[in-house]
């Protein structure tokens, strides 16, 4: 694996105002996104995870430009496209494509599957009409879809068979980094395991990198090298996928793990269900300092003001928290006061 990165975030925030009145004056902002930072090296695949209205879609749609950052960077190859115009964006579009989470929503029902798939190639004027057929059969037969299925309409096909389309039409113009958006989180039980080993299998065979956005640790657990961890606009945890399964050190993540189904009955009746106590506090006025203080069985009274930074404490794991579980003995103890006299992110 290439240790270059791919993809380099830096710093980046996505505040949506909030307006009142007639003037709509500006009286707050949804801090969506609040300062987040990693970077996903080519052929990986990185899982980004986190409860609803932790942060994690929009930071998918800030790294594609579907919106536009309030502050930080986005280093796509080398190349700063924070700020990048969409005329010298176009190139990029080609290189970044996104999988979005509902099938049924995402494919136009008036067009055909031919249409559909085919449609980057018309876009970007790249093609002949009878070019854009073959090539769309070809990506067709490489996601598992009949060829023959080219003037069918998307309601002719199954949840699964659809998403396949959706995956079909992102991998048109052979893109180099995909943001998957809960490519499955729609989709059966028994279908999602197809879909994800299909993701798989085309990373290996078209040397794609992903991010894999999902609220379920169970789904980017089998298909992630890394895996973040947000929680309220923020990471929490970022660690390979080995650390962060087997000592998770962020108490969120721990509560997260707790509700991942375990196929042993055994296992199954000697693990602890952490249950999380409220809900997910507003992003329009998060708790100060550590943001998960308010749900956290944890927390004492550095947690309530002090903010504690994202800090290495085992290799390739790094964790925001001032009692972390799991750290290599001595950090344990040593992380309030360390941690504490440091800068907030
Ligand atoms: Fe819990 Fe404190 Fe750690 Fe926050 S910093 S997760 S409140 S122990």
């Amino acid at each position: 694996m290439n240790e270059e990165p791919l993809l380099s975030v830096q710093g980046l925030e996505k505040h949506f105002p909030v307006t009142k009145g007639l003037l709509k004056r500006q009286v707050g902002a949804v801090r969506a996104v609040d300062g987040i930072s990693f970077d996903v090296k080519k052929g990986e695949t990185l899982g980004l995870v986190g409860e609803s209205g932790c942060g994690k879609s929009t930071s998918g749609r800030l790294i594609t430009r579907l919106i536009e950052p309030t502050a930080g960077k986005i280093v796509f190859e080398g190349a700063d496209i924070t700020h990048m115009s969409q005329g010298r964006l176009r190139p990029l579009r080609r290189d970044v494509q996104m999988i979005f989470q509902d099938p049924y929503s995402s494919l136009n029902p008036r067009h055909t599957v031919g249409a559909i798939v085919g449609a980057p190639f018309r876009i970007q004027g790249i093609k002949t009409e009878q070019g854009t057929r073959k090539a769309v059969q070809e990506i067709l037969e490489l996601v598992g879809l009949n060829p023959e299925h080219y003037n069918r309409y998307p309601h002719e096909f199954s949840g699964g068979q659809r998403q396949r389309i959706g995956i079909a039409r992102t991998l048109a113009l052979k893109p180099k980094l995909i943001i998957a958006d809960e490519p499955v989180s729609a989709l059966d039980v028994s279908i999602q395991a197809q879909v994800v080993n299909l993701l798989e299998d085309l990373q290996k065979e078209l040397d794609l990198t992903y991010v894999v956005i999902a609220h379920d640790l169970s789904v980017v657990r089998h298909i992630s090298d890394r895996v973040a961890v947000m929680y309220l606009g923020k990471i929490v945890e970022i660690a390979d996928r080995k650390g962060l399964y087997e000592s998770p050190m962020h108490p969120y993540t721990n509560a997260l793990l707790s509700a991942v189904p375990i196929p042993d009955p055994k296992r199954r009746t000697e693990r602890e269900r952490i249950r999380l106590q409220g809900d997910v506090p507003s992003p329009l006025n998060p708790p100060p300092a550590c943001r998960f203080h308010t749900r956290c069985w944890k927390a004492q009274e550095i947690c309530k003001q002090v903010e504690p930074p994202l800090v290495t404490l085992a290799p390739n794991h790094e964790v925001a928290c001032h009692f972390p579980e799991n750290a290599p003995s001595g950090d344990t103890a040593a992380a309030p006061a360390q941690t504490a006299a440091a800068p907030s992110d």
